[in-house]
């Protein structure tokens, strides 16, 4: 029997349940590309239910205590004296979410002796020290797909929010006010403007697809181009590193995942090479940028917006500049845990978990890290040897 940490954000300030909005989230029958939906053998959740939150527990909690398991739900993740290290020692699987990641750093990894498997629910490892999983032998899997469209739509509502100047105008009007030229002196149309992906895959391709109707000149760059078919279907023009992409476009939205190769790509030198008065949404991983030096060219004018969902560290605290820097649209890291993206990196877990306690391999898609070395998604998306550990950035 298995002992599992399961660190999940705090319950709503408004209470557990929350009034739901709706009544159902849409029935999906597959993900872009042919992906399957999450396959476990049951749920015992309703789909569009908060699970994401201590109380909701991924809708885990009668599968492990009815399968003998001892499961510990737990939102105090940071510093030496949290629930989170204080149950690690003899925890066998911990699982997080990257929305309130629970950083497993390989200091914790060598207090954790019987940690065979991380989970993460939802996308993106990188709390986890993949080096030190990969030497320790601890399998890391997340759900693939599972929140990529829900993101994708985050950083095309940004990129307008951005460009349209929507937060400030919907301050003054939410405060009383009608003052059009205040609004607009900071707003123009996305049509006609030049639009980047930094990486064009599950997310960067979502994005691509979702502002071609805006008619705006698309462009991307990644370490693999895209077949010519997809580009000439996309009508999108591929830059052979970032450098040539950010000197070519208004917009970037930033789709890569951390590593070694994207930290902190986005420096004062980078940021300066920009075309005055461009845009940066990031979605993907806050240290892939400079904090300061966003906030420097946001200062300067070189940029006029920036947004995204993802801090360093998160939760960021009360003073980041992010909160207060002119022009953000920031919110928490969300875009992946809307209700219907929770239904179903909720269930991909359970399908995890029960392929793992079957002693049945787990979905390659899903895999990271696996034998001793990083695998299936993890072998796509990641570099090993690089050094790249949780809290390593500013
Ligand atoms: P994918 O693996 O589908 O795509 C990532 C792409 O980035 C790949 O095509 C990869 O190329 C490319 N890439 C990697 N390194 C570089 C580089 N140095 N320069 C250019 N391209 C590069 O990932 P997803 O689209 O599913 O997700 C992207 C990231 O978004 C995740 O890693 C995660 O950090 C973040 N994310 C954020 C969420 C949120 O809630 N805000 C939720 C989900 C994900 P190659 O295959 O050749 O390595």
């Amino acid at each position: 029997m298995a002992k599992v940490v399961l660190v999940l954000y705090p319950d709503p300030v408004t209470g557990y349940p929350p009034e739901y909005a709706r009544d159902s989230i849409p029935v999906l029958q597959g993900y872009p590309g042919g992906q399957s939906l999450p396959s476990p053998s049951s749920i015992d959740f309703t789909p569009g239910e908060l699970v994401g939150c201590v109380s909701g527990a991924l809708g885990l909690r009668k599968f492990l205590e009815e399968g003998g398991h001892q499961l510990v739900v737990t939102s105090d993740k940071d510093g030496p004296d949290s629930e989170f290290e204080r149950e690690l020692p003899d925890a066998d699987i911990v699982i997080s979410q990257p929305f309130w990641p629970a950083y497993l750093t390989a200091e914790r990894i060598a207090k954790a002796p019987k940690l065979k498997l991380a989970i993460t629910a939802g996308i993106g490892s990188d709390h986890v020290d993949l080096d030190a999983a990969i030497s320790r032998g601890i399998t890391v899997a997340e759900e693939t797909y599972s929140n990529s469209i829900s993101v994708a739509e985050h950083a095309v509502m940004q990129i307008l929010a951005l460009v349209r100047n929507f937060v400030p105008s919907h301050q003054w009007a939410a405060e009383g006010g009608w003052n059009i030229a205040d609004c607009v002196a900071h707003a123009y149309d996305v049509e006609g403007l030049d639009v980047g992906v930094m990486a064009a895959g599950r997310i960067g391709q979502a994005v691509l697809r979702r502002m071609a109707p805006f008619d705006v000149n698309l462009h991307y760059t990644d370490t693999r181009r895209l077949p010519a078919e997809l580009e000439q279907e996309l009508n999108v023009t591929f830059h052979p590193d970032v450098a040539s992409l950010v000197r070519a476009v208004d917009v970037v939205s930033i789709h890569a995942p951390l590593h070694p190769q994207t930290y902190h790509l986005f420096d004062e030198k980078l940021l300066a090479t920009m075309r005055r008065g461009s845009y940066i949404v990031n979605t993907a991983r806050a240290e892939i940028c400079v904090r300061d030096a966003i906030v420097a060219a946001l200062e300067s004018g070189q940029l006029a917006g920036y947004a995204g969902d993802v801090w360093y560290p998160q939760p960021p605290p009360a003073d980041h500049p992010w909160r207060t820097m002119p022009h953000n649209a920031m919110t928490p890291h969300i875009s992946g845990s809307t209700l219907s993206a929770q239904a179903r990196y909720a269930a991909g877990t359970r399908e995890i978990l029960e392929d793992w306690f079957a002693g049945r391999p787990i979905r390659e898609e899903y895999l990271i890290v696996d034998g001793g070395k990083l695998a299936g998604t993890g072998a796509a998306s990641y570099t090993a040897g690089g050094g790249s550990s949780p809290g390593s950035g500013s």
